[in-house]
């Protein structure tokens, strides 16, 4: 039934008899930076690679400090946390987003609120946003509440789906409007750009991972970014034991975390971090050729949002129905090919349904018709 898209796609892979939905590329220094971190014998937490890693992330999203951590899970969990996100506040968030968005804010003590995605990006939608903020919350005090609740909204948290930009822009107006902090879930956006700036660079801090399915990887890690000097500091201290300063003494002045990346993974991180120029593009090539082959289809092709750059790092393509993205998924999987579903909204999935959400409309309408196909970089 779908004969001609899985020809297609394994075109686009060199005809391999299994084709995954996203595997890692390393075709750079990859080798060579982890043997130099080797016989440097600093492996572990602190490190040369750690600092250039950091730097190279910093200098490409265009912000003044990166600070890398073990996984963009925790670092998503000490952004929150950093901001003030407790178990007396809530964080508005998507429901349809990967389980690491809503368990960083569980994490925290904080209740997630779920709001819709919009069509068009799948990130958090500026409606759903605004029209939840008019009519369940009011300014106390300059703090936003939940009228239904009485808990503080701390946070907005808005994920890139797969890549693309959501309409952050917009999100950052309403949460300056409402005392909000934002924080940007860019754990899939690394290259993606709004009109103002790189995804991730808008709010109070941006969050990257390079898990292994990630742009780029360091077999795990995550990236905090921030122009706030004092906030770094803050971040910095917190992911490293919170340990004082001070040649030989131990004295710590708060309950800290072991978050930091080991210098091993940044050696690899470094390397990606040279090639992901050229990844970029490739990828652009690859949903381009996507693009053109769904066109006229009647499985539709998610576009880049307009106004907007994606990395495009997973494609997505809607079926006609409910019915045809199982099959699709069915078939695809028999056959070798990598296809994947969208994540279960949150709301949908029994640990997280009893939090207070909006109707989902759209949530539940890409979610149902939604397929992740294929999309690693070709070298
Ligand atoms: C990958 C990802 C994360 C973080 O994942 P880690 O595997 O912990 O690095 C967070 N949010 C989203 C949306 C993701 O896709």
């Amino acid at each position: 039934m779908f004969e001609k898209p899985f020809d297609f796609i394994r075109q686009q892979f060199g005809n391999q008899n299994s084709i995954p939905l996203h595997e890692p590329t390393f075709s750079g220094n990859e080798k060579k930076y982890l043997a130099e971190c080797i016989d440097s014998t600093f492996v572990s937490s602190v490190g040369v690679f750690v600092d250039k890693f950091e730097q190279a992330v910093a200098d490409f999203v265009g912000s003044n400090h990166a600070i890398a951590v073990v996984n963009g899970t925790q670092a998503l969990f000490v952004a929150l946390k950093s901001l003030g996100a407790d178990a007396s506040c809530e964080v508005l968030t998507q429901s349809l987003t990967f389980i690491a968005t809503a368990n960083a804010i569980h994490y925290t003590g904080a209740a997630p609120v779920f709001l819709d995605i919009d069509p068009h990006t799948l990130g958090l939608s500026p409606v759903a946003v605004k029209e939840f903020l008019q009519q369940q919350t009011e300014l106390r005090n300059g703090q936003c509440v939940n009228k239904i609740s009485g808990r503080t909204i701390a946070a907005c948290l808005p994920m890139h789906t797969c890549g693309h930009p959501c309409q952050v822009e917009e999100l950052q107006v309403l949460c300056a409007e409402n005392n909000i902090q934002l924080i940007e879930d860019a754990a899939e956006s690394l290259g993606s750009r709004v009109t103002t700036g790189h995804t991730g660079t808008l709010g109070k801090v941006g969050v990257f991972s390079f898990n292994g399915n990630k742009v780029i990887t360091t077999g795990g890690g995550g990236m905090m970014v921030t122009d706030d000097e004092e906030l770094a500091q803050k971040l910095r201290h917190l992911t490293t034991t919170a340990k004082v300063p001070h040649p030989w003494e131990f004295i710590h002045d708060e309950i800290g975390y072991n978050f930091r990346l080991p210098n091993i993974n940044a050696a690899l991180g470094l390397a990606q971090m040279e090639q992901l120029p050229l990844f970029l593009k490739n990828k652009q090539e690859l949903a381009k050729s996507y693009r053109e082959f769904f066109a006229g289809s009647e499985i539709r092709y998610l576009e880049e949002p307009a106004g907007s750059q994606s990395n495009f790092w997973l494609n997505t393509i809607l079926l006609p129905t409910e019915e045809q993205k199982e099959a699709f998924l069915d078939q695809a999987n028999q056959q070798g090919i990598g296809a994947r579903s969208l994540w279960r909204p949150m709301h949908l999935l029994n640990i997280y349904r009893h939090y207070q959400r909006d109707a989902q409309i759209t949530a539940e309408q890409i979610y149902r018709h939604a397929v992740n196909i294929p999309s690693s970089v070709r070298l």
